[in-house]
């Protein structure tokens, strides 16, 4: 069984890549990632022989024969990086996602990581995957939006035409473990801002919502949808945490761990979504036994141990 992953050094990528390599009838894993927003290190730990890491980008993926299984998840995720180089991103899944389909053998699967932006700033809550959105396809969030949509709308019409095996997940918003320090997400930022001893910041009042989903238990989700519960159903599948939480919740929480970091308050983040919450009732449908287990506090407290950890240690080595 050859199996790709792209974006595999990526932080939900690698941590995949972990979860694949616990599966016997895996026998080869084909890593592709560019490195952009990925890192090395997050795939250090790996010594297994079935693993091949190749640096490209995954549009311009060439010889490497055909895959069983692929699951794409190549693309930058976080505002600031994908407003930095937004034909890139676009390019990343859109092209990705059309070179993939070539390296598919037939009756493989494909497996892709779409996103809860595809709701936009939602008008209805809980989202439910029926909810078309309210987006905006010129907007600064529109190349990652837009491009998840499209590769969406591939898969859904290749699997139309040609019956291509898909699998398409909205991720809601994750976070744990591998998240870079410079990512600018929100957890990541105010744990690597307290850590630093400077202020948390805070875009706009605070008063907006996500569903903060710890990186073990969407994982959990990942690999239930992808290949554990047998299941017809392509999606698309919301997979996050439920428990609907502020920014400025989260960040207070943060702030408790480290009592003498301020709060600030900054400009509004450009068209940020007001709110965000998974419906998960075809997630229960489709993948009983499984529900996000860690609340955001454990998990935010994990997450400030392992960057304490790592973030010291690679800052000491100049590690990537
Ligand atoms: N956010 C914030 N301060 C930061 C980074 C993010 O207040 O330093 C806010 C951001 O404006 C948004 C929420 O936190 O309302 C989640 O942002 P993130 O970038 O983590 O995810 P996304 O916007 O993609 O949901």
């Amino acid at each position: 069984m050859r199996v790709l992953v792209s974006g595999g050094g990526g932080f939900i990528g690698s941590h995949l890549v972990d979860r694949l390599l616990l599966r016997d009838d895996c026998t080869e894993l084909l890593v592709v990632d560019n490195f952009w927003t990925g890192r090395r290190s997050n795939l250090s730990h790996i010594t297994d022989k079935r693993v091949r890491i190749l640096e490209t980008d995954v549009e311009r993926l060439a010889d490497v024969g055909l895959f069983d299984e692929i699951y794409h998840l190549a693309s930058p995720a976080s505002p600031p990086w994908y407003m930095e180089e937004p034909l890139r991103t676009v390019r990343a899944n859109v092209i990705g996602v059309l070179r993939l389909l070539e390296a598919l053998r037939p009756n493989g699967l494909i497996g892709f990581t779409s996103t809860s932006e595809v709701y936009g700033d939602p008008l209805v809550s809980p989202q439910p995957e029926s909810y078309r959105g309210s987006v905006d396809c010129t907007g600064p969030r529109s190349s990652y939006d837009e491009s998840k949509r499209c590769s969406e709308a591939i898969l859904f019409e290749s699997r139309r035409v040609s019956g291509t095996q898909i699998k398409v997940v909205r991720l809601f918003n994750v976070f744990g473990p591998r998240t870079r320090p410079d990512d600018g997400r929100a957890v990541s930022n105010f744990i690597s801002q307290a850590l630093r001893g400077k202020p948390i910041t805070v875009y706009g009042n605070g008063l907006q919502t996500r569903s903060w989903g710890y990186v073990d238990d969407i994982i959990d989700g990942l690999a239930r949808f992808f290949w554990l519960q047998p299941t017809d159903y392509p999606g698309p599948l919301n997979v996050g945490n439920d428990r609907e939480i502020s920014v400025i919740d989260v960040a207070r929480y943060v702030q408790s761990r480290f009592p003498k970091t301020p709060i600030v308050h900054l400009p509004p983040a450009p068209q940020d979504p007001t709110n965000r919450r998974p419906d998960l009732t075809i997630a229960n449908r489709e993948l009983p036994g499984w529900a996000c287990q860690v609340p955001y506090e454990e998990g935010i407290d994990r997450a400030i141990a392992w960057f304490s950890k790592n973030e010291e240690l690679r800052s000491a080595s100049h590690d990537d």
